[in-house]
């Protein structure tokens, strides 16, 4: 029987943000440029391209803050910060759990350094 909880459908949701968020930010200027000299050529005017780039930017800034306070899969506390700081997508682990970033398991822990208790046991023995 596998116990294991897969959170794997929330981080391709995440991934599939992101990369939604990347496309617009790079297209931005591409996209409001070209339909500047479109709507200039063919209606003599730029306004549709300003409704366009003002409606491009507030949706860009909206998927970001969206991604900024993307809930962890496993606690349901934003995964990348805290009330006053965020990592946004800089953030490994959830700040809240310790889940990494992309998978089902919490960061593993440095390796124990023997106790006194047991190094007391293995002279002993
Ligand atoms: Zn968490």
């Amino acid at each position: 029987m596998d116990d294991a909880i897969d959170y794997q459908h929330a981080w391709r949701q995440y991934k599939r943000r992101g990369r939604l968020w990347l496309a617009l930010f790079v297209l931005y200027v591409p996209v409001v440029v070209g339909s500047a000299l479109l709507t200039l050529k063919y209606w003599h005017t730029p306004n549709p391209a300003f409704v366009l780039a003002i409606l491009w930017m507030s949706y860009t800034l909206y998927l970001g803050a969206r991604i900024n306070l993307w809930r962890c899969p496993r606690c349901g506390q934003c995964f990348a910060g805290t009330c006053w700081y965020n990592k946004g997508i800089f953030a490994k682990q959830c700040v809240n759990c310790g889940l990494l970033k992309y998978s089902n398991e919490q960061v593993s822990s440095l390796p124990s350094t023997p106790t006194a208790d047991a190094v007391d046991q293995e002279s002993a023995s």
